[in-house]
C-alpha cells in the first residue's frame, strides 16, 4: 500500500513539473522578440558639439561670430546693412538706426544667444535695458513674437514682459536673470506656425526656452504676433527672420554674442 501511494504521488510531481514546464515554455513562444522593436534606420547625423554649450556645434549657422553683421540687415529698409555698433567681439544696440534682423529666413530651429545688461544701466520696469529676440520677424518694426530681453534682476514689471517671458503671453516659468554686467543666455527651440492655403491657422507657433540653463518656457502655445496693444491674432506668413529689438526707452544700450542657429 504504501510503495503503491509514494510512486503515485511521485507520478504526480513528474506530471505537475512538465507541465509547468510546458507552461512557462508556452508563455516564452507567445513574448514577441526584442529586436522587433528596434530601429536601425534613419541615423541620425553626427553633430560635433562646441566645447562649451556657448560655442556651435558643428552643423549650427554662425550668426555671429564677434567679427561683422554679413549675416545681418536693417529692418527700416531691408537693402540697408545692419548698422549696431560691433567691437571686442560683442555686438551693441544702436538704438537710433532701429531693429536688425537676419538676412536668412527660418521656419523651425534651435537657437543660442548671449546677452549681457551693462552694469551701470540705469531706469525702472519697461525701460532698464529692453532689448528683444523676436523668434520670427513678420514685418516692419516690432511685427513677429518676442521673447522679451530685461533687466529683472532687482526690477519689477508685468509677469508677462520680464526677462524670458513671449511678451504678453506667456509669463516665465522662473526668473533665472543675473546681475547687469554679467553674460546670460537664452537657448530657445521655436516651432513656427503653419496656415492653410486659405489664410487660416492650422497648428500655431511653440516655443520651449531655457534662460541661463533654466527652462522658462516649456513648449508654450502662442495665441498669435506679440502685440503692445490690444489681442494677439494671427497672420499667414512662411520662413521669417530673426529680429533683435532696438527699444526706445532711455537706457544704457545692451550688448549680444555667440549668436547661432540650427535649423531643424
Ligand atoms: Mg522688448
Amino acid at each position: 500500500m504504501v510503495r503503491i501511494a509514494y510512486c503515485s504521488l511521485k507520478k504526480s510531481f513528474f506530471l505537475t513539473a512538465l507541465s509547468v514546464v510546458a507552461f512557462s515554455g508556452l508563455l516564452k513562444a507567445q513574448e514577441p522578440s526584442p529586436e522587433l522593436t528596434e530601429v536601425y534606420s534613419p541615423v541620425p547625423p553626427v553633430v560635433t558639439p562646441g566645447k562649451t554649450n556657448s560655442d556651435a556645434p558643428s552643423d549650427a549657422i554662425i550668426l555671429f561670430d564677434g567679427k561683422d553683421l554679413d549675416q545681418w540687415r536693417s529692418v527700416k529698409d531691408t537693402t540697408m546693412p545692419a548698422k549696431w555698433d560691433v567691437g571686442k567681439g560683442i555686438l551693441t544696440v544702436s538704438k537710433t538706426t532701429g531693429n536688425i534682423e537676419t538676412k536668412q529666413s527660418f521656419m523651425d530651429y534651435q537657437l543660442h544667444i548671449e546677452w549681457r545688461i551693462p552694469s551701470n544701466i540705469t531706469g525702472e520696469g519697461q525701460a532698464r535695458g529692453n532689448s528683444g529676440v523676436f523668434l520670427a520677424s513678420t514685418g516692419p518694426g516690432d511685427d513677429g513674437y518676442e521673447m522679451q530681453v530685461l533687466d529683472n534682476y532687482n526690477n519689477k514689471t508685468y509677469t508677462n514682459g520680464q526677462a524670458s517671458a513671449i511678451y504678453k503671453q506667456g509669463v516665465p516659468l522662473a526668473n533665472a536673470c543675473k546681475k547687469p554686467g554679467e553674460w546670460q543666455s537664452y537657448d530657445i527651440v521655436w516651432t513656427a506656425p503653419r496656415f492653410n492655403d486659405d489664410g487660416s491657422l492650422k497648428s500655431p507657433a511653440r516655443v520651449t526656452a531655457f534662460h541661463n540653463g533654466v527652462l522658462v518656457q516649456n513648449n508654450f502655445e502662442l495665441r498669435g504676433g506679440t502685440v503692445y496693444r490690444g489681442q494677439p491674432s494671427y497672420k499667414k506668413h512662411g520662413a521669417c527672420p530673426i529680429k533683435l529689438q532696438a527699444h526706445g526707452d532711455k537706457s544704457e544700450p545692451i550688448s549680444y554674442r555667440n549668436i547661432w542657429v540650427r535649423p531643424l
